[in-house]
């Protein structure tokens, strides 16, 4: 199948603040070398906990941020060499869902004015067609559209996610980064929007990159999965294999934080130790090494290498191999 999105090498690093007395040298390495292709029509999930740097490559890769370096090349062509005016109709194709639809919608705006903005920025169709465009989306995304004439405080916290939803796909995108879209949301209305996310990749032919701190959540709409740490890759594989034989002991440790449904169930415990380092002070060799239990000297001065570890299947550690042994994943 055809590559929609290609990143090479992506990095995202903000300079230190200058204190008052002082000048703190370096910079938060917040993004620090992603590459990935993501196929047409695929659903990539990231995750990695707060602070590892997913939301910065989402933004990133959107230019919502300008990154520090690398290349997002999409559908072959370089975005980050375009200028105002071409990024502007780009974005067109590539669309956000951001964690908190209240943040994200203007209160001033009545849901009308919201899902039409878009449509008059980028000049499209005449005002009756634009109407009948408002009133389609929001009936496909589950709302109906005599809402349109209300405000944003008028809808419950799913319902928002929606209209959130609605802005995203008024513009007619390929690609969608969905930034934690479920995560403000109750357990009960977490999966209604998962499923109504399903749906519209369907029948849009849509690509997301779905970002979540909570690998439950991306493990059935993901094809693959990548798990961030520290703003690098630590592995990348379909999400079967990831969820059934994850190779990098980060990972692992993800996994093992996933409630048990099932406490009789065996499995390999790792226990995640210590705080995430800060970006702005990564830890030398494999940026792990600090709290991983499998550690060697080796891993405190080398870097791993990103390698396939299987087909299909790659990892940042000195140490990863497919075992025979399945993980047991509650
Ligand atoms: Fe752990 Fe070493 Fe592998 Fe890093 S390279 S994940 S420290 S075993
Ligand atoms: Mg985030």
């Amino acid at each position: 199948s055809d590559v929609l999105l290609e990143i090479n090498n992506l990095k995202k690093h903000f300079p230190l603040r200058k204190g008052f007395l002082h000048t703190v040298n370096g910079s938060v390495r917040a993004v620090d070398g992603i590459s990935l292709q993501i196929q047409t029509g695929e659903t990539i999930g990231v995750v990695g906990e707060s602070g590892c740097g997913k939301s910065t490559m989402g933004r990133s890769i959107l230019r919502l941020i300008e990154p520090t370096h690398g290349v997002v090349k999409f559908e072959g062509k370089n975005i980050l060499a375009l200028n105002k005016a071409q990024m502007r109709t780009m974005r067109r194709e590539m669309q956000i869902v951001f964690q908190d639809p209240y943040a994200s919608l203007n209160p001033r705006y009545t849901i009308f004015q919201t899902l039409s903005e878009p449509l008059e920025v980028h000049q499209l169709y005449d005002p009756a067609t634009r109407r009948q465009r408002v009133y389609s989306i929001l009936q496909r995304v589950g709302l109906d559209p005599s809402y349109a004439s209300r405000y944003p405080h008028e809808f419950s916290g799913g319902q928002r996610q929606r209209i959130g939803i609605a802005r995203a796909l008024i513009l007619n995108p390929k690609l969608i980064i969905l930034d934690e879209p479920v995560a403000a949301l109750d357990v009960s209305v977490q999966s209604q929007v998962i499923n109504l996310l399903e749906d519209l990749q369907k029948e849009f032919n849509l690509t997301y990159m779905f970002i979540a701190h909570d690998l439950s959540v991306v493990k059935h709409i993901s094809n693959r999965v990548l798990v961030m740490y520290l703003g690098r890759m630590a592995e990348l594989a379909s999400s079967d294999k990831l969820f059934s034989q994850p190779v990098h002991p980060y990972t692992r440790a993800l996994l093992s934080a996933v409630p048990i449904p099932n406490p009789r169930a065996r499995r390999v415990r790792t226990i995640l130790q210590g705080d995430l380092p800060s970006p702005a002070h990564p830890p030398s060799g494999c940026v792990f090494h600090t709290r991983c239990p499998l550690a060697q000297d080796v891993c405190r001065h080398d870097v791993p290498e990103w390698r396939e570890v299987a087909e299909d299947h790659f990892a940042a550690c000195h140490f990863a191999e497919p075992s025979s042994e399945v993980f047991q994943q509650a």
